[in-house]
């Protein structure tokens, strides 16, 4: 194996590869990573860096986890993969009778996919071609909510915040979706009726055209990190029947302990008609999510003029990332990340208390693993980006957002390290 430099792998990270939301004209240079390790993401410079982002909400057993790496070697041996068509297997199965098991009641059928994004492709396919099937051809848009994301593909771009949203310059190639005002009822408040009023009003006015609501149940993650009221999720759930509408629920980034329950939804103990989980699926480890679906759904669609779901990517179900995600459903199974998800949460209130008291901050949240430093003014990333690196941790903001979810499996000491750099750094800017 060539073995480069760290000097040679930024030289050849600046000429050739885009990362994430990256620019070519940016002053701002990832971080090369020599390897990572528990909750600890070790530099090539040799900077170890306590994670607070958990790979993007996934890695919640920490990196590198033993029953992980064990799953991953045990099947590699057996079969890495096989197409999908056709053909079954056990690591499958297994994934889709495990995630049945968890998932709120009555979704019973899952469709294996990739990555989240396509996740939520299904989803929405599947909520039109379910309307299709019923003979409601023209339900071909969908409603949601200001401050949403549900990806960056272009299905799931034409359902995120149209204004706030980092898709809004496309809004001329995309399909134009309904937006109910964001839900306004917080956490903690108390919900009444007006808190829907709006997403009333669009049901009303455009009920023969909506196949679905999407949202992210609870937490509204990339969007900006806002969390509402369970009382509103259930309102939704009930308004969504008597409008005789499919609910999506986007359980991306909320699913699996996250939020101090299993899945997102069972806060406000409702089932969506379908569900989208990916990120923490495999606890970080790899790629893969999945989208649910109850009976009725699937029965709409199979009974259909198709006869079948018009969709099969080539990795689908691939049994090596459904056998890590087995091994890593196993470990929340054991059921841990309860106690550990209160230990966060504890660790959080204390550590960010101070941050209440600053003058560059307008609210300190925190639910579940999360914890949300809210600026009064957005970040200048090239700055503040290497001041955490300073502080030997990794936190990745976005605008006004300093936001950590660590690993699940992260310790007091660590998590109190973590806090501090946070506040460390706030008081600098
Ligand atoms: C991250 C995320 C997605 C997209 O998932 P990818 O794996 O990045 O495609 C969709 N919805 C929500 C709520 C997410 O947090």
């Amino acid at each position: 194996m060539a073995q480069y430099t760290q000097a040679q792998i930024e030289t050849l990270d600046k000429q050739h590869v885009w990362h994430p939301y990256s620019s070519f004209t940016s002053p701002l240079a990832p971080f090369p990573v020599a390897s990572t390790d528990g909750v600890r993401i070790t530099l090539m410079d040799g900077r170890e860096l306590i994670d607070g982002m958990a790979s993007w909400w996934s890695t919640v057993h920490g990196y590198g986890h033993p029953k992980l790496k064990q799953a991953a070697h045990d099947q590699i041996e057996i079969m890495s993969h096989v197409m999908f068509g056709g053909l079954t297997h056990e690591p499958a199965v297994t994934l889709c009778e495990k995630l049945v098991k968890l998932a709120p009641e009555g979704l019973n059928k899952v469709f294996i996919s990739d990555s989240g994004s396509v996740a939520v492709e299904v989803a929405i396919k599947m909520a039109f071609q379910y309307s299709i099937s019923q003979g409601h051809k023209n339900k071909n848009k969908l409603l949601t909510v200001k401050n949403g994301y549900h990806g960056d593909t272009f299905a799931t771009m034409a359902t995120c915040d149209p204004v706030n949203g980092m898709h809004h310059m496309f809004e001329k190639v995309l399909n134009q979706h309904i937006f109910a005002e964001a839900p306004a009822c917080l956490f903690d408040e108390e919900f009444n009726e007006q808190h829907v009023a709006d997403i009333k009003q669009k049901l009303e006015g455009h009920r023969s055209e909506i196949a679905a609501i999407i949202l992210e149940p609870i937490v509204q993650g990339a969007g900006g990190m806002r969390f509402y009221s369970p009382d509103y999720l259930k309102r939704i759930r009930e308004l969504c029947d008597e409008y005789d509408i499919l609910l999506i629920a986007d359980e991306i980034a909320t699913g699996f302990g996250r939020t101090g329950k299993m899945f997102a939804c069972e806060h406000a103990g409702i089932s969506p008609d379908i569900l989208c989980v990916g990120k923490a699926l495999t606890g970080g480890f790899m790629s893969l999510a999945a989208t649910l679906c109850s009976d009725k759904v699937a029965k709409g669609i199979c009974e259909g003029e198709a006869g079948v779901f018009m969709h099969g990517p080539t990795f689908m179900g691939n049994p090596l990332a459904c056998a890590v995600a087995n091994a890593s459903l196993d470990l929340l199974m054991e059921d841990k990340w309860q106690q550990q998800v209160a230990n966060i949460n504890a660790g959080l209130e204390k550590g960010l208390a101070p941050a209440r008291a600053l003058p560059q901050v307008n609210d300190v949240r925190i639910l579940g693993a999360i914890g949300v430093i809210e600026l009064h003014e957005p970040v200048d990333m090239p700055t503040v980006q290497p001041m955490f690196v300073e502080e030997g941790v990794w936190v990745r903001p976005f605008g006004k957002l300093i936001y950590v979810l660590p690993p699940f499996v992260i310790n007091e000491e660590d998590l109190a390290f973590l806090t501090q750099a946070m506040i460390n750094v706030v008081k600098k800017l």
